[in-house]
């Protein structure tokens, strides 16, 4: 297996940091959509979510966009709506996190060796962005990789391996499958934390934390890990 490699530029020489302004407009309908919801909901974040944790973080979780009452409402990924809580509960009974997630950006939670990012920073009208702009979205991304120096795994939440810069026929997704990526990394697969799946069974609590227990088995087997404990 050769999969694209997801990053353009070496990681951990970027020069510079580049994220999306609050007011970005490459994506017309998401530009739209979010000055919709300003105007209805001016009290709410409404901008593109900034990635949450340490750069220098071993773990990337790659989510697909924000909620509408989620991330795009607090500011923070995967926090306000359902997803939230299996993401941040399994990630503190892991040792990735550490505190009491409340589903608000002040609940003082924070990543240990672990960073979370959307592929597409805005949110889309029905969870829904469509492949164009993921395509857009992916310059942010791709700074997102090439500034973690210390990345070694990416955990990528369901349909989210394109974003990546991974061609869908090359990595074939599999839950809880673990592929070995150029460049070293590793990328571990997860069925989305969403009502849905969780609703359906799909995914369970168990399912999803013997991926994460994976990859912190997998750290704790080669360089010392940052307050990680298998
Ligand atoms: S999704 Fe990304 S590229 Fe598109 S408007 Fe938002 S920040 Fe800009």
């Amino acid at each position: 297996m050769t999969p694209d490699v997801p990053a353009a530029e070496p990681r951990g020489e970027l020069a510079s940091w580049e994220a999306p302004p609050h007011d970005c407009q490459l994506c017309p309908r998401l530009a739209a959509y979010r000055e919709a919801n300003r105007q209805a909901n001016p009290g709410w974040f409404n901008g593109p979510v900034p990635s949450f944790g340490p750069r220098d973080a071993r773990v990337l979780v790659v989510g697909m966009a924000p909620g509408v009452k989620g991330a795009n409402r607090t500011g923070r990924p995967f926090t306000g709506d359902h997803a939230g809580i299996l993401l941040y509960r399994t990630l503190i009974d892991a040792g990735l996190a550490r505190g009491t997630y409340l589903a608000e950006p002040d609940d003082g939670i924070t990543l240990q060796d672990c960073r979370i990012v959307n592929a597409v920073r805005c949110v889309p009208p029905a969870n829904l962005p469509e492949s164009g702009e993921v395509a857009t979205c992916n310059r942010f991304l791709v700074h997102e990789l090439a500034a973690m120096a210390e990345l070694r795994i990416m955990l990528a939440l369901a349909a989210v391996l394109r974003a990546c810069g991974l061609s869908p026929s090359r990595v074939k997704f599999s839950h809880g499958a673990v592929h070995a990526l150029p460049d070293g990394l590793l990328l571990a697969d997860s069925y989305h934390v969403s009502r849905y799946n969780t609703s359906t069974g799909r995914l369970t609590a168990e399912m999803f934390a013997a991926v994460v227990r994976e990859l912190v088995r997998r750290l704790a087997s080669e360089a010392p890990a940052l307050g990680v404990t298998p």
